[in-house]
């Protein structure tokens, strides 16, 4: 029974962060795509990549959303087409923006709004297990024991935090909804702050 209930809520917690990565993917993509499809120097490297084959956690979710290519030492899961993966990325895929596209955001608070973006799916599944994020959870037996109220919490406010982002209207940053939704994820920068 304990093991049933153990798998059902693994199995929640496996498409809640697909569902939610899938969202915060296609929004940091808005942003990045113009840079990235015109890029010479590529950022991806199969070493990144390696953390999905290696993490048990990443792994459930990539096969999950069933990748149209196979895994290659040499390229990774990069495609001609940009990464294979719709889900199940490592975390600093999504955390790593070069110069290019910081620099080409128009003011400090959209750039601070991309950070806390770039950091979203990072922070759900930081503290999962003790102080392992859950993409650092190498044992798969021990996915099962990931409580999904802590996860369920982590989760809530990142969508708080995203929904800060997506109904941010300039100018009056300080009118953003909810700046204490935002600064969980990335503390708010000082010179927003003053
Ligand atoms: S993030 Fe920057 S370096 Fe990486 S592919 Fe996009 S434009 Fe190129
Ligand atoms: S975005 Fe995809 S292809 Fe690029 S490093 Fe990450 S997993 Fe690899």
């Amino acid at each position: 029974m304990i093991l049933k209930e153990a798998r059902t809520e693994l199995h929640k917690i496996i498409n809640e962060y697909a569902d939610f990565e899938i969202i915060v993917r296609q929004r940091i993509a808005d942003i990045c795509a113009p840079h990235c499809a015109v890029c010479q120097r590529v950022c991806c490297r199969p070493e990144y990549c390696r953390e999905n084959i290696d993490s048990p956690f990443l792994n459930l979710i990539s096969a999950k959303s069933r990748p149209d290519r196979a895994f290659s030492d040499e390229r990774g899961w990069l495609a001609p087409t940009g990464c294979a993966l719709s889900a199940g990325r490592p975390p600093v895929c999504y955390q790593f923006n070069c110069n290019k596209i910081i620099d080409g955001l128009p003011t400090d608070q959209y750039r601070y709004l991309f950070k806390v973006l770039s950091n979203l799916v990072p922070y759900i599944g930081k503290r999962s297990l003790g102080t392992r994020h859950l993409v650092e959870i190498m044992d798969p037996a021990q996915l099962r024991k990931v409580s999904l109220k802590r996860f369920g919490r982590r989760l809530n406010e990142a969508r708080d935090a995203l929904h800060v982002i997506q109904s941010f209207k300039e100018p009056d940053f300080s009118k953003a909804s909810s700046l204490a939704a935002l600064s969980r994820v990335v503390p708010i920068p000082r010179i927003l702050a003053e």
